[in-house]
């Protein structure tokens, strides 16, 4: 792990961003390594790159070093009159005749607005390519040892923003997701951390339910914090955790116990082989 070379694309034949088109690209959760060769491709070529907040500062090292970089960056569900004036700038670039790369941290239609961004596009006859990328919920929970499914645990896994369109609350039905899901992966659920909790509670699911909170994963400064569902709303403020933070609720949190590979990787010893009690290697199916 210790040598580097650099990196150039596999051979191949790449596609080409051809001038008047938006190339709508993840860029995956933070660790530069997550993005796919679509979007590396992309950066080499884009004559402006738009680019959000959680986009880390070494993938925007590696854009053609003629590109203009723009930042469009907005946290917190702030209104989305914002939202209207990035898709335009899109419009416009294009229209210019650049060659422009819509950067956005994670998946681009993993609530990230690209749907709206890529509809805006198309409305107005500029064309699209759209690369998905690898999600925060998903990537950066494997990054804390957390698989989101386990089938000794969940046969459904649900993604669920803890904010609405608004800022406010998310206006889903706890009840219902509580009795459909063994793992809930929650997005932007920091700033409603109590509202989710109660309405987990509520709906029936235990206080002792293991949860996980993984702030600024796949980055040099992830930080994991395993709790519960009755303690979670304390110990996230007393850990001092701060957004971006994806909060997982299910017991596939468990399993980090054994696959906190980033702590193998230290030296460290796994603190359970079998935290589901499946038994033995040689007794499981
Ligand atoms: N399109 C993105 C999600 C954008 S919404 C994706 O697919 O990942 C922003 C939310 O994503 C944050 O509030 C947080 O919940 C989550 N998120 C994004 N990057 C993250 C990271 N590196 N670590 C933890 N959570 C992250």
């Amino acid at each position: 792990m210790t040598d580097s070379h650099s990196l150039s694309l596999p051979s191949g034949t790449w596609p080409t961003i051809d001038p008047g088109w938006v190339w709508l690209c993840g860029a995956g959760p933070g660790d530069p390594g997550l993005m796919t060769l679509h979007a590396v491709n992309a950066l080499r070529q884009a004559d402006v790159l738009v680019y959000d907040a959680l986009v880390s500062k070494e993938i925007l090292s590696w854009a053609n070093p003629a590109a203009e970089l723009v930042y469009a960056g907005k946290r917190g569900g702030k209104p989305s009159a914002k939202q209207v004036d990035i898709s335009l700038t899109l419009v416009d670039l294009a229209r210019a005749g650049k060659r422009v790369l819509r950067l956005k941290g994670g998946d681009p239609f993993v609530f990230g607005r690209g749907g709206e961004e890529a509809q805006t596009l198309i409305q107005h006859g500029v064309p699209v390519r759209i690369v998905p990328g690898i999600s925060a919920g998903i990537g950066g929970l494997a990054y804390a040892g957390i698989p989101v499914t386990h089938r000794d645990v969940n046969q459904a896994v649900t993604f669920v923003t803890g904010h609405d369109k608004t800022g406010g609350p998310t206006q889903v039905d706890w009840a219902a997701m509580g009795r459909a899901s063994g793992v809930l992966v929650i997005y932007m659920g920091m700033k409603h951390a109590p509202s989710i909790r109660e309405g987990l509670l509520a709906a029936g699911r235990p206080e002792d339910e293991p949860v996980a909170v993984v702030s600024q994963a796949t980055t040099p400064d992830q930080a994991v914090l395993e709790t519960t569902l009755g303690t979670m709303v304390g110990d996230i403020a007393a850990a001092g955790l701060e957004p971006p933070a994806i909060i997982c609720v299910g017991r596939a949190v468990l399993m980090r116990q054994v696959l906190d590979w980033q702590a193998l990787m230290r030296g460290e010893t796994p603190r359970d082989l079998d935290p589901l009690g499946r038994g033995k290697p040689a007794e499981q199916g």
